[in-house]
């Protein structure tokens, strides 16, 4: 055994894990396509500043969970990616893509890094898949991404999740809410705690997320944001609604939910499991015009994203059972040598079906028959194919299906016959 364990927070991915993420990926894939989507991948790491600006000063994430260093003395600063949002909208930027064409789709599955506390649902490294909707702020293009999302989970059959929705408004809108909670909360200075003083201060909006009970209780009769939209902005959040009511995608508006990052605007959603405990978010996305501008633009950008932990997503799943029927991949055909000379004529075989593209295996340590078959069984092969003195010498193979036991004599050419009729795929031993 090693005397290295893997760093705390980061975990490993075993094949019988990684069968699920590929399944879980094949229909992000797939519906993000269908929806119009395409695939981005940016660098890992950017310039610290990119998220100081991005994401803001203020949240947590760039307050203290970042994971930043200097790639050399005079160097600037570089950070592990915390999110993809900021990086992506960085790309789309550096390249102009939005004077090529007015409406950019893109999506990822991407990991990320966060120094936070290690625990259930929380670790320092962690995946998401997401998607970002540049160029266009439609409540219809709101409700693009909301409906991506939840097609996504109800394709992989998960139940009982729910949907939080709010509008945030503008910026105007905000301003004037922002007084309204600072005037709220100023007589209860005895209550808060120190971070939610700070908070007061710097985002008040923020308070409205704080976990300490005694906060909570308070923020109970705080003044809705809604109660401060201006009309404007209430149709924008209606018309979302509209849009997912009639796809019949159920919601629960929250007007307390204001997502920890400071550049979403209007439409704010979330996802959470009611399976996960305390880390009990899946999911979440809004509306964030105003993160171009951040970033340097001479304008804003409107666009609209979700961001969903994969890690989450998977857990979630493997409590509702949704990967019961998932077996890792076995080979269609176990190469077996009867006698050890025939070895190499073995490999050779074994070399041919596989750029028939059949997959083959064959024992690589020349073992006896017998551990080669258990192999064979153990891999659940679906076909064993035996290769003897006798046979050999004629040219021939003997091809046993071992899900029903039945074996017949053939040339290699009848052998790559039936290894390549679809039906000989589907055979699945018990
Ligand atoms: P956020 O960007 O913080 O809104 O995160 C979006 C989703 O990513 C959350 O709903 C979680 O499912 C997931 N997530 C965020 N932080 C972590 C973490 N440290 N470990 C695992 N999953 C996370």
């Amino acid at each position: 055994m090693s005397q290295y364990q893997a760093v705390k927070g980061a975990r490993d991915i075993f094949p019988e894990e990684a069968v699920q993420w590929k399944y879980v990926e094949a229909i992000v894939h797939t519906l993000a396509s269908l929806y119009g989507f395409s695939e981005i991948r940016t660098p890992v790491f950017e310039y610290t500043e990119l998220f100081q600006r991005g994401i803001g000063a203020t949240t947590d994430i760039v307050g203290k969970e970042m994971f930043s260093f200097l790639p050399d003395p005079s160097g600037r600063s570089i950070t592990l990616r915390p999110e993809m949002t900021a990086g992506v909208m960085r790309a789309v930027l550096q390249k102009n893509l939005l004077s090529q064409a007015p409406v950019h789709k893109l999506y990822y599955i991407s990991e990320l890094f966060r120094k936070e506390r290690p625990q259930a649902g929380r670790q320092r490294q962690f995946s998401q898949f997401g998607a970002e909707l540049l160029g266009v702020s439609s409540p219809a293009a709101v409700a693009e991404v909301i409906t991506l999302m939840m097609q996504v989970f109800e394709s992989l059959g998960l139940q009982g999740l729910k949907l939080r929705i709010n509008s945030l408004g503008d910026t105007d809108d905000r301003v004037r809410y922002r007084e309204a909670l600072k005037e709220y909360f100023a007589p209860f200075d005895d209550i808060l705690d120190e971070a939610s003083k700070e908070r007061l201060q710097k985002n008040p909006l923020r308070i409205l997320d704080s976990k300490n009970p005694a906060v909570q209780e308070i923020v109970v009769g705080a003044p809705r944001l809604y109660d401060y939209l201006k009309a404007a902005s209430r149709d924008d959040f209606e018309k979302v609604l509209f849009y997912l009511s009639e796809r019949g995608i159920a919601f629960e508006i929250d007007h307390r939910l204001v997502r920890g990052l400071d550049y979403y605007c209007h439409t704010a959603f979330e996802v959470t499991s009611s399976e996960l405990g305390a880390q009990d978010a899946i999911g979440g996305g809004g509306r964030y015009d105003s993160l171009a501008r951040e970033l340097g633009n001479s304008s804003d950008v409107p666009a609209s994203g979700f961001a969903v932990g994969m890690e989450r997503l998977l857990m979630t799943m493997e409590k509702q059972g949704l990967f019961a029927s998932l077996i890792p991949a076995a080979p269609l055909v176990y190469v077996v040598v009867q006698q050890q000379e025939l070895g190499d004529h073995g490999l050779q075989i074994a070399y041919r079906l596989r750029k028939e593209g059949i997959s083959a295996e064959i024992d690589l340590a020349a073992r006896s028959m017998k551990a080669q078959m258990r192999e064979a069984n153990r891999m659940r092969a679906s076909y064993a194919l035996f290769i003897g003195s006798t046979e050999y010498a004629a040219g021939l193979y003997s091809l046993k299906n071992l899900g029903t036991s039945e074996q017949r004599v053939l040339s290699l050419e009848a052998v790559l016959e039936i290894l390549h009729e679809p039906a000989s795929r589907e055979v699945v031993k018990l």
